[in-house]
């Protein structure tokens, strides 16, 4: 059953990606961001927290971030399978997933990694907002989220590197040729489990 995490920067394609590669496995997927902005939209009281640091492109603090995740990972019933697109996306989160995933005998099994030049993130991401007008996509909050990822999640990928989970992906190129690298790396993962 795959758990795996798509780790990637604002813009590298982890929703797309995420979306496919769950649909592939059977398995949900879980996009942090989308349950957060669900959250605002429904003024939520996790919701009425979470806006004001979304839209200035920081993190939401962690508490509220594992409230919401845990919320649909632990649920009334725990799921086996998952994609999850945006969290851990810091090392207080990636630890509070692995002491969930190491007592429910449920860690991440892959970590993907895509690997995209900046210039082109920054790209997609006003390509992005002004398509698809979502609030966090324009040409400030875009740096700061570039920034923000440098800082708070990269370190992440060391993380997950020792533990031998990590498949590095170049993240340039149609959306089909993407998801055929994603797919051919979990698959050499689980072959050298
Ligand atoms: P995304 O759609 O993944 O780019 O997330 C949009 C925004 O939601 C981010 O810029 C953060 O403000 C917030 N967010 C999503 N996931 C997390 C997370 N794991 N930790 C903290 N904030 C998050």
């Amino acid at each position: 059953m795959l758990r795996a995490l798509l780790l990637a920067p604002p813009g590298a394609g982890k929703g797309t990606q995420g979306e496919l590669l769950a649909a592939e496995r059977g398995v949900p997927h879980l996009a942090t961001g989308d349950m957060l902005r669900r959250h605002v939209t429904e003024g939520t009281t996790i919701g009425k927290q979470a806006q004001a640091y979304m839209e200035k492109g920081e993190l939401v603090p962690d508490e509220l971030v594992n409230q919401v995740v845990g919320q649909a990972i632990a649920g009334d019933e725990p799921l086996e399978g998952f994609v999850l697109d945006g969290f851990p996306r810091t090392l207080d989160q990636a630890r509070a997933a692995y002491e969930y995933g190491i007592a429910n005998n449920r860690t991440f099994n892959a970590v993907v990694s895509l690997v995209v030049p900046e210039p082109e993130l920054v790209r997609r991401m006003l390509e992005r907002g002004a398509r698809d007008g979502r609030s966090d996509d324009t040409e400030e909050t875009v740096h700061r989220r570039q920034m923000v990822y440098d800082e708070s999640t990269k370190p992440l990928l060391d993380f997950y590197r020792e533990r031998d989970i990590l498949v590095e992906v170049d993240g340039v190129g149609s959306v089909p040729e993407v998801a055929d690298r994603i797919r051919a790396a979990i698959d050499a993962l689980a072959t050298t489990d």
